[in-house]
Parts: C-alpha cells; structure tokens; sequence
C-alpha cells in the first residue's frame, strides 16, 4: 500500500489497479485463455459441449435450445438424467466410494466425515423414507435444517426420487414457513429438533410446530436429532429421521427425469420485498453448476478441499455446496456455526484443519473480518489456500485487498463473482489463470454468457458509463419462471428491456469494458441532478483506515432531490466523534467529488443487515425519512435498528 493515503485510495478508487493472472496458475488452469472467445463466437455450441462432456445422461439431448415461446426457454429438452446419479452413482462406479464428499464441522466442535459411499446409501435410505410417506415425483418437499450433513442428503434424497425440494433457511421465523409451505403447496416438511448457533440452541421444530398449526397443509413433519434439547413430538404427525431410515434399504433407484423437470423451488432472500419462488430445473442447472464451480474456482478434484462458507439456505449453498461440488467429485468443508464461535478466529481454524484450498464467502463476512482485526487469521496456519472466492453484494475495493493481503498466501486470485438466485449460477466473474482482476469489480460475463449495460432506452451504453446491467439471451442454469406466477416472471424478468433479462441491479461499464455492480437500480441516488450510487460513496467510506463498513441510502431533500445519508460502523480502536465525521465527508468529497459529500453521518455497532447479510438499505431509507419502520423480523440484527433510528433522527449535519 501507499505510504500517501491520498495515493492509496485513488489506486483503491479508480480503475488502474490490476493484477494479471500468474504464469504458474495459468500453466495449471482448468479455464485457459481464449474460452470467452470461443463461446462467444457459439455460445448454444459452448454450452452443448459442457453439458455432453459434464453430464451423465440416461438419454443424451438431441435439442439443446427450444426458444420458440420466449421467455420461456428450455435447455436439453428431451434429455432425461437424474442430479443424483450425476452427483452420487457415477462417482461409486469409477471407484471413488471412499472419497470424502463431506468435512462436516458442527459448532460446538464435533465433527464427522462422510464419504460418497455412505453420501449415497443415506439419500438411498431417506429417499426410500420419503416414499414410506407418500412422497412421490412432483411433490414439493419443505426443508428447515441447520448446517447439517442431513440437510444435503435430505435435498438430494428428494432429487433422487423426482420430488422437488424448496429449502427454507433455519435462520428464518415460524411466518416465512408458512409462507413457503402456503406457497408451494408442501405436504411434507423435514426439519431438526435445533441447531447450535454462538453456543445457543435455536430452537427450529418450535418454529416449525408453531407454523404447522397455522396451515393444515403439512401432514408429515420429519425430525432430524441434532440439539437433543427435547421437543414435543405429535403422535401420527412427526417422525424421528432415524426411525424413519432405521430399516430402510440403501438401495433407491434413480427416477428417470426429463432434463426440464422441476429439480427445486428456492424463495429469493427478499431484500427488496416479497420473496419470489424461483424454479430451478435439472439438465440445464446443472451443466451451470457444474461448468462454473470447474472454471471459477479452478477445482482439481484429486487435490482440492474446497469450502464454501454460506448457508444452504441460499442459493449459493445449494449450486456450491450440495450439486456443483457433489458433481465434480470434490471433497468439501461444510461448518454449522457462525464465524466467531467460539472466538473471531473459527473460520481461520477450520481451514487450517482441513487444509482449504479454496474459500467462498460474502463481503459482509469480510468487512467483519476487517473489523475484528489481522490477529485472528494470523493466528494460524493459511497456506494451504490458492484461491479466495466472494459473493452477495458488491465488494468495496478496501474489502477486496484486504481479503487479499490478509488471507492466505498474499496476492492469489480473488474470484468476485456476481449471480442470483435466478441465474442458478455464476454469470459475471474473472476466471483465474485468465482474467486481470481488479479490486471491486466482478470482471466480465462468464463464457457462453453475454452481460451488457444499456441505457434506460435499452441502447449500450458507452465504455466509462453507468446503467443497467442486462443478460442477452437464455443460459442453460436460468429461472423457468416464479412458482405459480408466470405473469411476475415475465414483468421482473423481460418486460424492461424488449428481449432482454433484466436482474434489477445497475452497473457501470470501464474502460476496459470491465463490469462494475452497483448494486440494486433503485439504490442509484439522484442528487442535485448528478446520477450516484451508493456503492461508490461506500467504498470512499470504507477506504478510510478507521471504517470498517459502511451503508449509503438517499433521503428526500427539499433542495438537493436527494441528500446522502450515510451509516458507518468503526473498526476496532476508533471513535466515532465530531472529528471523525468531518473527516469522514471531507474524505468521500476528495475521493469522488463534493456531490458526494454525506449529508449526515450515523456512527452505529452495526449496520441492518437481512439474514443473508446483505445491507437492508430500503430499511435504512425508512429510518432516514423517518418513516414508520415494517417488519424487521427478517433482519439479522433488528435489535439495533431501534438504535440507528434514534441516533438518525438526532444527525442531520448539513453544510
Ligand atoms: P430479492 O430478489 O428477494 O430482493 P436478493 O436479490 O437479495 O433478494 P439473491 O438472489 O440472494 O436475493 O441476491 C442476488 C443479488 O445480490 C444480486 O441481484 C445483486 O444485487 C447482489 N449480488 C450478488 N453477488 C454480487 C456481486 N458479486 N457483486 C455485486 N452484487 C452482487
Ligand atoms: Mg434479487
């Protein structure tokens, strides 16, 4: 870094700070230069080629694309496979049964290894469970687990027999249950007596008991014993895991699946509303899952402990945890507990443990690091890593070096990749032994992707311009379209933009044609005419040694349209005082220009954040007008949101 912080933060800031791929990697890489360009010149061709070589299919595809009633595309349409084959049988048949799918770290400690082997004849017996029970193809199963192996076998026990899942995560309240049960019409919920959360039991067959008395859909509820902490069971309604698997074969044969089949339903996280129910179907996501988990993280089955560190709840955990990895024959890390459990050093001991190669995790995880502190990674053993993954929201700049400066070997690729619930896999991300990165931008489309940023007439917009990011054509591993509501995903989805997917996110377009999110396109503020986003005013925040991280939102101001408010939290050992605030502003109006200059500054513990760590800006925007605050009950920390609003009301620093 700089000794002139003026210096550092224009690197930091600006677009001239690059880091070329080595020759060493490249010499290894499974992506090699010149893949964009060759699926760029045939995309459909690109994406055949990965689906044929990657999948095992009980009947290979004739049609790779059916576009003849757009939106509504298919992929491999009258292939037929099942997931689980792909992810289990193929693997026990070439030998591999005593490789480990699975490094399974529980929080109090404990731990377990499970192997493909025994992967494959538990789904065998749950899945043979399942149909005890009457579950059959077609039906919608809810799962509510904590980070437990069972929770993977439960998901593909269902793949297994043709029933889609529709995974709620354990974090979230008895309402969104009933939400998701009511939504997909589920009959049958799998859940656990509890999980270990910070040394606590969370109590979740208490949630799941409370939301099956308010839907008489659920008829069966399954309960896996994990906390021992001893619930109520319901006579002819609830089942043990282990009495219901106790004499079950571990033989299941693989339903045969067409390639368009439903795999899973997943709700969006719901930061900007109510949850979408998002259809995920078999062929074509996993040809996404499986390509994107080789060529993005660089996966080398025979060497790899590969550990991605979200929640199967998400997305993230369901194409990165469970099917793209189980797929490719990787050995994973899989953790139940929260980073700082039992002290801010439990991430940096798991991957000494295990000896990670490679780690996946969000922006918030490492804006959490920043602030705790370099001492607790240092504390141990990193070198084992060679590849450092980030996803979920725009990473600032700061957040990027530092995550790579601090973790593991300094200067390995740093993949930030950027994708959706609905896109089913990575879409935007550099490729390592390919791609110069740079801090805070997630590079360029994937191969056989084509991403661009167009104006609000649709038209692209010129290097070193901002818009709206939008994907031309279908990918294989995209959304078929919002359970039951086939009119929202064609106004969401198509309706913007004529041809067009629109994800709802801005971005920004370099010089060098690299892709820069700027977060949600109702987060770009309007202030005194001049188009900003809060993503940059957050990174200026964030490039100052004593912030650790930090939320912009635009309030209404009668004289400017938008005045900049801004809600900082304080790395450890700083104070957040008059003098801080005036250096704060005068900081973000030298790094981006006076009209970026927050208009009152919040110093607060924490920022709102939902349950998948995303800063709760339409919160923060609530607080800032001063408007009456919905419902928090899906914040992850909403005890602090009372906190910030006083201290918002009493912060109005103008000048
Ligand atoms: P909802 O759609 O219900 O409001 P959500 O959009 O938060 O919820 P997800 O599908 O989990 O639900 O999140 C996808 C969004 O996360 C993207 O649209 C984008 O805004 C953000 N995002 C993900 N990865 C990145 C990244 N690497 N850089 C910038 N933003 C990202
Ligand atoms: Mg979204």
């Amino acid at each position: 870094m700089a000794d002139n912080p003026t210096q550092a933060i224009e690197n930091l800031l600006h677009e001239d700070r690059k880091f070329p791929p080595s020759p060493e990697f490249t010499a290894r890489a499974n992506a090699q230069p010149g893949i964009h360009e060759a699926a760029a010149a045939d995309p459909i061709g690109f994406w055949e080629r990965e689906a044929r070589q990657r999948i095992s299919w009980f009947r290979e595809p004739t049609v790779v694309l059916d576009d003849s009633n757009p939106p509504f595309f298919k992929w491999f349409v009258d292939g037929e496979l099942n997931v689980t084959y792909n992810c289990i049988d193929r693997h026990l048949a070439a030998g591999h049964g005593d490789k480990v799918a699975y490094y399974w770290e529980g929080e109090p400690g404990d731990d377990r290894v499970i192997t493909y082997q025994e992967l494959g004849d538990e789904v065998n017996r749950f899945a043979n469970g399942l149909k005890s029970l009457g579950v059959g193809k077609g039906d919608r199963v809810a799962i509510y687990m904590g980070m437990v192996p069972e929770l993977a076998i439960a998901m593909l026990a269902c793949a297994r027999i043709g029933a889609p899942h529709s995974v709620i995560f354990g974090g979230f309240s008895s309402d969104a249950i009933v939400d998701r049960v009511e939504d997909a019409t589920s009959k049958v919920l799998i859940t656990c007596d509890g999980s270990w959360r910070r040394g606590k039991v969370v109590d979740l067959k208490g949630a799941a008991d409370t939301a099956i008395e308010r839907t008489d859909l659920i008829e069966h509820c399954i309960v896996l014993e994990r906390t021992k902490h001893g619930v109520p069971m319901v006579a002819g309604r609830d089942v043990w895991w282990h009495d219901l698997v106790a004499d079950q074969s571990t033989e299941c044969p693989p339903e045969v699946m067409n390639a368009e089949d439903l795999l899973y339903i997943l709700y969006t996280s719901g930061t900007t509303g109510k949850p979408k129910g998002i259809m995920h179907t078999g062929g074509g996501y996993l040809a996404g899952a499986t390509a994107t988990h080789s060529y993005v993280f660089d996966i080398k089955p025979d060497e790899d402990i590969w550990w991605c560190a979200a929640d199967i709840g998400w997305v993230t955990g369901h194409t990165y945890i469970v099917y793209g990895p189980l797929a490719n024959l990787t050995t994973s890390v899989m953790y139940e507990g929260t980073p700082d459990f039992p002290d801010k050093d439990r991430l940096w001991a798991i991957i000494e443990k295990y000896n990670v190669t490679q780690l996946y995790t969000a922006p918030t995880a490492i804006r959490a690091f920043m602030k705790w502190g370099v001492e607790y990674p240092q504390r141990h053993d990193l070198t084992s890593l060679r590849l450092l993954g980030t996803v979920g929201e725009p990473i600032n700049p700061e957040a990027w070096m530092w995550y790579q400066q601090n973790i593991g070997p300094v200067d390995i690729p740093i993949v930030d990749t950027w994708w959706q619930t609905e896109t089913g896999s990575i879409m935007i991300s550099p490729l390592p032994g390919v791609t110069t990165t740079k801090p805070g931008t997630a590079t360029i489309a994937m191969p056989g992707i084509q991403a661009d940023v167009v104006d609000e007439a649709g038209n692209s917009v010129s290097r070193g311009e901002g818009g709206f990011l939008v994907i031309r054509g279908p990918w294989p591993s995209m959304l078929r379209s919002i359970w039951g509501d086939d009119e929202r995903y064609v106004d969401t989805y198509w309706s913007r933009f004529d041809g067009m997917y629109f994800p709802g996110d801005g971005a920004k377009i370099d010089e060098d044609g690299y892709l820069w999110l700027l977060g949600r396109v109702d987060d770009v503020m309007l202030v005194a005419g001049h188009n900003i986003s809060t993503m940059e005013v957050e990174s200026a925040l964030v490039s100052h040694p004593a912030v650790a991280e930090a939320a912009v939102v635009g309030r209404k101001d009668e004289l400017t349209g938008q005045a900049i408010a801004a809600f900082v939290s304080l790395r450890e050992g700083f104070e957040g005082n008059d003098d801080l605030l005036a250096e704060l502003r005068n900081h973000v109006a030298t790094s981006i220009g006076p009209i970026a200059k927050p208009a009152s500054i919040v110093f607060t513990p924490d920022v709102p954040k939902t349950r998948s760590g995303k800063i709760m800006r339409r919160l923060l925007r609530d607080i800032s007008e001063q408007r009456q605050l919905g419902d928090v009950t899906t914040l992850a920390n909403a005890d602090i949101v009372k906190d910030i609003a006083d201290m918002a009301a009493a912060a109005t620093s103008d000048d």
